[in-house]
């Protein structure tokens, strides 16, 4: 397969450059070839989607809708096909893959029902005759920058928004998702989204997403990625003063009480820590637990640990694949041995599959190391999950909230009291009990604080607010 750019409805092979896409999962296997764009496909990218604007701006909630309806309707019934061009490309298991895209689905048809909901508010009006009211209007042109963890839910559920409030969009997908891209694109094309309201630009972050920022007349930026380029688009965007929200990185905590139904804390545990290979920004890195209930904790995760499934993405048993690229791979590798180096390593998963022939990291449970030590400190994105013991809920508390992120947040618990103070103590932007850190519904507000996010939430109805501005109405009528 090859990448292509979409730009005002037109399809075409931009000239910056090729890039091969190799197989994370059998590294030999060429998937396809990237076509890299250059700053002016950009730019050009960013007049259609002016153009378009003004027509699709003014259509109706409802006519908008129905091309969000018909996408759904696409996505659904390529639903096979989609996931296993993601999988292939990015080495997500399959099963989870397909999970995705159907959640992709769910965001159309959520999104598609907002063209008719009710918005605004009667305000009354201090002086006589008047009728104060507010609406939302479209922002304008956005441009979206998305990673390739999530490659196709994590577009729609920007893109979605940003079309049924009447933007349009210029899209920068991450390179290593590209081909997941294209596809989409082409499935949104299908599904009637007209001419310059969506444009997909393929290309290298540094230069084409840098001109995205530095060069196209944007209204707003929704960006998914690293803290590092985040802060960087937001820094971009504040000096424009253009609005935006970056969702960025997690060093997400899961405690586990004394009093924890353990067969149904370990599963959510691997999940949280292990699926993916780690490559959610929710994913539990660290696990903190009441010293009371340590040992146990530990023997049945080595043992959970143990009997992972590692294989390739496309395998339908595969529980947990290659983590997604040589960059991945060298980052979650150092880690590995910053492990086996300063800690103790508890438990290390096992595979038949020959590892050498993709970017295949095994499980891994560390412990042993000090609160301040980069395990237990930064965001690896990979499979390795590091424990710590706590002598009492206060301690458990402070070192869950002793990192600079504030994502997401869990707990392990049957006990009221606890649960409660631990939706309020935790600094993150979601906190649960009794779930995985990871898998926040579409329908409810997503986002984190701290250095997580830029403080604004995705999906639900919160992704209404960003994709809209408010106009406040008055009319005299006496
Ligand atoms: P990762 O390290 O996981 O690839 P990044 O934050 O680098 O995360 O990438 C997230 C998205 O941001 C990708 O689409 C990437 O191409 C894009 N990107 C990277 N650098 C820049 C930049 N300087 N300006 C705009 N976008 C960028």
């Amino acid at each position: 397969m090859e990448s292509r750019n979409w730009i005002g409805g037109e399809w075409y092979t931009p000239t910056g450059g090729t890039m091969a896409v190799h197989n994370p999962s059998r590294t030999a296997e060429q998937l396809g070839t990237l076509y890299l764009s250059r700053p002016e496909d950009a730019v050009a990218a960013g007049h259609a989607a002016r153009q378009a604007l003004p027509k699709w701006a003014g259509m109706t909630g409802a006519a908008r809708a129905e091309v969000l309806y018909k996408a759904a309707e696409l996505f659904h019934q390529h639903l096979d096909s989609l996931a296993r061009l993601a999988s292939a490309e990015m080495g997500k298991p399959i099963t989870e893959m397909r999970g995705e895209v159907m959640r992709a689905v769910h965001i159309l048809r959520y999104y598609a029902a907002e063209g008719v909901r009710a918005i605004g508010s009667v305000i009354p009006a201090n002086g006589k005759d008047v009728l104060q009211f507010t609406k939302r209007v479209p922002l304008g042109v956005v441009g979206v920058i998305t990673p390739w963890n999530f490659p196709v839910a994590i577009p729609i559920w920007k893109i979605a928004p940003a079309l049924i409030c009447g933007n349009t969009v210029v899209w920068k997908p991450a390179e290593m998702a590209s081909l997941t891209a294209t596809r989409v694109t082409e499935l949104l094309a299908e599904a009637g989204v007209p001419a310059g309201v969506l444009n997909l630009v393929i290309g290298e972050g540094a230069t084409v997403g840098q001109a995205l920022l530095d060069a196209v007349d944007l209204d707003g930026v929704s960006f998914t990625g690293s803290t590092t380029t985040g802060r960087k688009v937001a820094a971009a965007c504040a000096s424009r003063n253009i609005k935006y929200q970056t969702e960025m990185g997690g060093k997400n905590a899961a405690v586990v009480w004394r009093d924890a139904d353990l067969a149904k804390t370990i599963p959510a545990l691997i999940s949280g820590a292990f699926s993916s290979a780690g490559q959610k920004c929710t994913a539990t890195s660290r696990i903190i637990v009441d010293r009371a209930c340590f040992d146990e904790v530990v023997a049945r995760l080595a043992d959970a640990i143990a009997s992972i499934r590692v294989g390739p993405a496309l395998e339908p048993e595969t529980y947990m694949g290659p983590v997604a690229s040589q960059a991945q791979y060298d980052k979650v590798t150092s880690y590995v041995r910053l492990a086996e180096q300063d800690g103790q390593v508890l438990a290390r998963g096992r595979t038949d599959v020959d590892t050498t022939l993709g970017y295949y990291v095994l499980p891994m449970l560390a412990t042993g190391v000090a609160v301040d030590h980069p395990l237990v400190q930064e965001e690896i994105f990979g499979p390795v999950a590091t424990i710590l013991a706590a002598d009492s809920f206060e301690e458990a508390m402070a070192l869950c909230n002793q990192t600079v992120y504030g994502l997401s947040a869990s707990i392990f618990t049957q006990d009221l009291q606890k649960a409660l103070r631990f939706l309020e103590e935790a600094e993150a932007g979601l906190v649960r009990v009794n779930l995985e850190t990871a898998g926040v519904e579409y329908q409810s507000p997503f986002g984190g604080m701290k250095a997580s996010s830029s403080h604004t939430r995705e999906q639900g109805q919160a992704a209404l607010e960003f994709y809209t501005q408010v106009k406040t109405c008055a009319v005299y009528y006496g």
